[in-house]
């Protein structure tokens, strides 16, 4: 079967930790999750995390150099023969860096996922989510674990993250369009930008999402 190579887009919040633990499950794509690779860097005080630190703390964007290095060890790694990338590119720079190093391999992009919610649905979705350490994501309302505070899936405890403060939110959607919306036109001038509907429900847009790469994956075999 032809191999997927997808990004997901979308403004912080918009569903895309969510929607991607359910895709690695449906294709067994290895998950490149930029946000979770950097706080780790942090938590294990790293070079890079250290020098992460701030701009991620600030709700800004880390600098272009640090993270294409990281992420594209990473598909080099790990994404051989197939890939989901959450949260990488975010910048015509990082952009550009992966669709160079997928034409050096011979390879190229199956589509980019957009995922969309306007800015007061992801405030209210980023001020209620809760993660446990390994990554897994829940929301106190739309999502809650089954015990209050505690993951479902590993019985680790639940907490805030410190960027889903109120005002980091605002200064993650600032950067969010400012550095990433441009990504959008990128992607559509190049045939492969899919869009969906990130204000339905988590089940709704993951069938979305799946009928769309059934699709997709059809073509390529035609
Ligand atoms: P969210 O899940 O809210 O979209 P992430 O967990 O993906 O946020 O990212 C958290 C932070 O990590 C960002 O605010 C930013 O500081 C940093 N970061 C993540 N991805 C990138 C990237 N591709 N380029 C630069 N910085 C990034
Ligand atoms: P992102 O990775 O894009 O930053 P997440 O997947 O972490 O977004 O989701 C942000 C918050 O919104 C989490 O608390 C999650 O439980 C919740 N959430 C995700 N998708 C939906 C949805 N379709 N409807 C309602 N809440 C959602």
């Amino acid at each position: 079967m032809s191999e997927l190579n997808l990004i997901l887009l979308g403004p912080p919040g918009a569903g895309k930790g969510t929607q991607a633990a359910r895709l690695r499950e449906d294709f067994g794509l290895p998950y490149i999750g930029t946000g979770d690779l950097l706080r780790e860097h942090k938590q294990s005080e790293t070079e890079l995390g250290l020098a992460a630190k701030s701009y991620m703390d600030n709700g800004d964007l880390v600098p272009d150099d640090l993270v294409i290095a990281m992420i594209l060890d990473k598909v080099e790694e790990e994404g051989q023969d197939g890939f989901l990338l959450d949260g990488f590119p975010r910048t015509i720079g990082q952009s550009e860096a992966l669709a160079r190093e997928l034409e050096g391999m011979g390879r190229r992009l199956t589509a980019a996922l957009l995922i969309e919610a306007p800015d007061e649905v992801v405030i209210a979705r980023l001020s209620g989510r809760r993660v446990c350490s390994a990554g897994h994501v829940y929301h106190v309302e739309d999502d809650p674990p089954k015990h209050e505070g505690v993951c479902d899936q590993d019985g680790k405890p639940l907490t805030r993250r410190k960027d889903d403060e109120p005002e980091t939110i605002r200064k993650r959607l600032a950067t969010y369009h400012a550095q990433t919306e441009p990504l959008k036109d990128y992607y559509e001038e190049r045939g492969l930008l899919r869009r969906f509907d990130g204000t339905r429900d988590v089940t709704e847009v993951h069938d979305h999402i799946r009928a769309t790469l059934a699709t997709l994956r059809l073509e390529e075999r035609l």
